[in-house]
């Protein structure tokens, strides 16, 4: 049996990461997030993590280990998309019941389970996730894969990260580090060019990445791998042939980046495609890589010209919003590359940013908001419920960009909301993107729903009627002026 402790150990020492090359080694061993508190993982165990980084392969059979309890919680939950297999999304469990686990039954039913997905849908690849119970248990998952992989003649490859080993973030990281030992490397392409690049840690959320793909195939540039975001296993195990890569999440995947430079000399550098200039920048600097590694210089022209056009074509659509959003305060809660890339951009057609999460921001995306924002105050680490209601029931902001966690907080305090994590149904990424969001900004501020529910209800009118002279008499009694508004219980969604 193969214990994921000395993989971890290895996953905390990151030297690609800043805020990890700064840490002493007694706390580097403690790695990155803080432990789950039993009983609370709604944020996600290492499980959930490590599906999430790779169930976006599309054609790849995923099979979970585990009581049926541990698919329930993470099949499905976010919106990644695929332009051909749907596999993916068949949900495969084990389903282990206490029955199986005392009688020893667990090994020989995931070797069922692999022969029965063989033959029923014959995939290129069945990865098998460990969970918690099966960890616990003893199950050899390495060997009854190895097992299946030589029975069945097609790779069966184990996904080591148990819940309880840590955060979603770690089981992120281990998924990559199952990338590396089991799959990339494992195929050789026939049509290696110099123009081959890979995107990491993109993960295609609405179809996203169809946005940006265009663009590269403009510029003759050749995807050779998108990890994960609607990838396939072969182009997954042949990504090791690509000249250069583009990092999109570097607190998901930096060491999957950094291991394929050291493995493969794949020189990559972390940028974003949210936001104009964001997307610009990420093209050039895909282009100079490409450069560096032998591709013909003639590219970065190519490049220039085309971010020229489509800069140009993006901003004219953009102009019709600028007098509806022009002064208009936008909340950003979400952190990573959003925090700074989104920024640049909804400031540059008018709107002032009150306040932008930093929480899953790395120093690098932090440094760039400084730079944008020329104001740090605004960067918030996380903020507590309470603290977000009260500031949205004063109005101090007129929209709050976040994901689906924190909406109930902006509706319970009657403030337009737009969810821009991964359970969103609208691409934002590229030029595009970009115009899709501030679209969709415009539409949700100007929505009338918002002066509707503003207006007190019509009970509340009546009631007011009647309670008014009483409420007149206790605030003159105590020497106040009368409440105008309603007051809500902030307890009524703490829970949030
Ligand atoms: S792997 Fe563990 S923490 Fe994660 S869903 Fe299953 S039992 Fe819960």
């Amino acid at each position: 049996m193969h214990s994921p402790t000395a993989k971890i150990q290895d996953v905390f020492d990151e030297p690609a990461c800043e805020i990890n090359r700064a840490k002493d080694d007694k706390a580097r061993k403690k790695g990155c997030s803080k432990p789950l508190t039993p009983g609370a993982a709604a944020g996600g165990c290492a499980f959930d993590g490590a599906k999430i980084v790779l169930q976006p392969i599309t054609d790849v059979a995923h099979l979970v280990h585990a009581p049926l309890a541990c698919e329930g919680n993470s099949w499905d939950n976010r919106g990644t998309a695929s332009s051909g297999p749907t596999l993916w999304r068949t949900s495969f469990t084990t389903d282990l019941t206490e029955l199986d686990i005392i009688t020893g039954q667990s090994e020989r039913k995931l070797f069922h389970a692999l022969r029965q997905i063989k033959e029923a849908y014959a995939p290129p690849a069945i990865f098998v996730y460990a969970t918690c119970v099966t960890e616990l248990i003893g199950d050899d998952i390495q060997a009854v894969c190895k097992r299946a992989a030589e029975k069945f003649g097609l790779p069966v490859v184990p996904i080591n990260a148990p819940g309880f080993v840590g955060s979603k973030n770690l089981g992120n990281k281990l998924a990559g580090e199952a990338l590396l030992d089991h799959v990339i490397g494992t195929m050789e392409p026939d049509d290696v060019g110099p123009y081959d690049i890979n995107i990491l840690g993109e993960f295609n959320l609405s179809g996203e990445f169809w946005l940006i793909r265009p663009l590269l195939d403009r510029l003759g540039i050749r995807v050779r791998a998108c990890i994960p975001g609607d990838a396939r296993y072969r182009d997954v195990a042949c990504s090791h042939r690509a000249r250069a890569a583009m990092l999109v999440c570097s607190t998901a995947l930096i060491n999957l980046a950094r291991k394929m430079e050291e493995r493969w000399q794949i020189p990559f550098f972390e940028g974003s495609f949210y936001g104009i200039t964001a997307t610009s920048e990420a093209l050039r600097r895909i282009a100079e890589l490409l450069v560096k590694r032998g591709a013909d210089a003639q590219i970065l022209a190519r490049t220039d010209t085309l971010i020229a056009e489509e800069e140009a074509i993006a901003w004219k659509r953009l102009e019709v919003y600028r007098p509806r959003l022009q002064g208009k305060r936008v909340l950003i809660n979400s952190g990573g590359v959003k925090s700074w890339s989104l920024v640049h951009a909804l400031m540059e057609i008018g709107m002032e940013i009150v306040g932008t999460s930093v929480k899953k921001s790395t120093a690098g995306d932090k440094e760039r908001i400084k730079q944008v924002l020329k104001d740090e105050h605004h960067m918030f680490e996380s903020m507590a419920p309470r603290e977000l209601y009260t500031m949205l029931s004063e109005h101090k902001a007129d929209i709050m960009l976040s994901g689906g966690r924190t909406q109930f907080i902006a509706l319970k305090a009657k403030t337009p909301w737009l969810d821009i994590n991964q359970e969103r149904h609208h691409p934002y990424a590229g030029y595009d993107g970009m115009v899709e969001l501030v679209r969709q900004i415009d539409l949700a501020i100007h929505n009338p729903i918002w002066s509707e529910v503003r207006e007190p209800a019509p009970w509340e009118i009546d009631s007011h009627a009647e309670e008014q002279p009483s409420a007149h008499t206790l605030s003159e009694a105590a020497g106040v002026a009368p409440s105008k508004t309603r007051r809500h219980d902030v307890g009524d969604f703490a829970e949030c």
